[in-house]
């Protein structure tokens, strides 16, 4: 479908379909819902049974940080989803993110890096790895000669996000997967802004792809989970070992409330995306909004990409207050139904000032390299009715 016309659905054939069913291992009870199996350990039937499974010659489960049915039901519903060979579910984004750069780098590599990253992704790309004897750099990710500029003979991976947070500006996977071949290197992409339904990297040439499944996939802000998709030679090559050794498993109850946000997945980012498209268009129409950031709108700087690259515009909008740092205070003390908080991708809808929250930490060169003013606000859209959402943000802008 054209990003501009929201009324079409956003999954690719029988994608619905496959986040309901797909990945089900119903037990012997022929339960309708998956089930739980909230244990840490597994038992075995003799000391063969035991030692064939640590031999790896009989692939049942030997342990919860190694693997669980539950964890490996929504492993495989979203690999599916994502068009990946696996996945590996993690406990946190964050987990996710530092198995996919820790379990493919070590000293002497370098990284090549989007500045617009994630805070904590920033932090383990510019602080953590140099520690290890990882050298990064961080550059424009929208400046295709900047990336070839940056290769160096040890480069390993490329690392970036898009559309980014919170401006929301958008890389060419296609061009930055080409550069990245040429150099030897590995993509790794976080998709958390775009949902695995909106945009697919490994189609694009990413080698890796990333969620916080916190966000959308979840989608109601119950519990942090990640989610690391790629081949299976990746997956069980050095990233076995670290996965299995160093911890970074999902709890089987949070598999679970993920698995069960995928089922509604398409359904919840389907609306957001509709309502983020309203939003926008609102914000827009405001003399005290200076910009209005939205993929799916023609004014925005990567429309043309968004359109090659992505199924809609996504469900969240980034604006710049032409009052700055009172202006978007006075907008978010104002709004009533949408409330203050750094999440996103949740059913509520949510609002952040990242200059003093998200990306506090950054100097104020750094932001502006980002294009984070003291009046950009973000917002992450979520499935509340599109006229009350508008009419909050509209009595917001008033309160200015
Ligand atoms: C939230 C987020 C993360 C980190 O995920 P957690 O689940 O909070 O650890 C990483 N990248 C992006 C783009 C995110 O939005």
């Amino acid at each position: 479908m054209s990003i501009t016309d929201q009324s079409d659905d956003i999954t690719h054939p029988g994608e619905a379909t496959g986040l309901v069913h797909d990945g089900q291992l119903r037990s012997p009870h022929g339960e309708t819902s998956e089930a739980l199996y909230l244990t840490s350990g597994f038992v075995y039937d003799s000391a063969e049974a035991a030692e064939a499974r640590f031999k790896g010659e009989d692939d049942g489960y030997v342990y919860s940080r190694y693997g669980n049915p539950t964890v490996a039901m929504f492993e495989q519903r979203i690999a599916t989803l994502e068009g990946a060979e696996g996945a590996r579910a993690t406990s946190s984004g964050m987990a996710a993110v530092n198995m996919a750069l820790l379990s493919q780098l070590q000293a002497g590599d370098h990284v090549v890096a989007a500045r617009a990253l994630f805070g904590s992704c920033r932090y383990i790309v510019e602080d953590l790895l140099p520690r290890f004897g990882v050298a990064s750099t961080l550059i424009d990710g929208c400046d295709l000669d900047a990336w070839q500029a940056a290769v160096r003979p040890e480069t390993k991976v490329f690392f970036l996000e898009t559309p980014s947070n919170p401006t929301l500006r958008l890389i060419d996977l296609d061009a930055v997967c080409g550069i990245a071949r040429q150099a030897g290197a590995q993509v790794i992409v976080d998709n958390v802004f775009a949902t695995p339904l909106l945009q697919k990297p490994l189609q694009h040439g990413a080698d890796i792809v990333v969620y916080s499944a916190t966000k959308h996939i979840d989608g109601q802000g119950r519990c942090l989970g990640g989610v690391v998709l790629g081949r299976t030679e990746t997956l069980d090559g050095p990233m076995k070992d670290f996965y299995r050794h160093t911890g970074p498993s999902l709890s089987p109850f949070n598999a679970w409330v993920l698995l069960k946000g995928l089922e509604t997945l398409p359904l919840r980012v389907e609306r957001q995306c509709a309502n983020a498209t309203a939003v926008a268009e609102a914000l827009n129409a405001s003399a005290n909004v200076s910009r209005t950031l939205y993929p799916g709108r023609a004014d925005h700087p990567d429309f043309n990409l968004a359109q090659r690259q992505m199924r809609a515009g996504g469900t969240m909008v980034a604006f710049d207050l032409a009052g700055g740092k009172k202006a978007a205070f006075d907008f978010l003390n104002t709004l009533k139904l949408i409330r203050i908080s750094n999440n996103l991708g949740d059913a509520k809808s949510l609002a952040t000032h990242p200059a003093t929250t998200t990306h506090q930490r950054l100097t104020e060169a750094q932001r502006a390299e980002l294009e984070i003013g003291d009046g950009t606000v973000r917002l992450s859209v979520g499935i509340e009715a599109a006229g009350d959402l508008v009419a909050d943000v509209e009595a917001a802008l008033a309160a200015i």
